[in-house]
């Protein structure tokens, strides 16, 4: 199964290391965040975005528990 095209890999705008969880289209542009930085600036992107894509989740993105650090 080729699937390129299926594979591409957005990393978030804001740290560079973590795998996008969104894409925001913006009027000028897009903006690509993981999920931790998708919701710290989500106020601000819910105003400028006019499109919020969630990428499917990927295999490796474990559901983080609440526990005690
Ligand atoms: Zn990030």
């Amino acid at each position: 199964m080729t699937s390129d095209d299926l594979n591409i890999v957005y990393y978030c705008d804001a740290c560079s290391v973590a795998r996008a969880s969104y894409i925001i289209k913006l009027l000028d542009g897009e903006l690509a965040m993981c999920s931790h930085h998708y919701n710290k600036h989500k106020e601000a992107l819910d105003i400028k975005a006019y499109e919020v894509i969630e990428l499917n989740k990927t295999e490796e993105a474990a559901p983080i528990l609440e526990k005690a650090e």
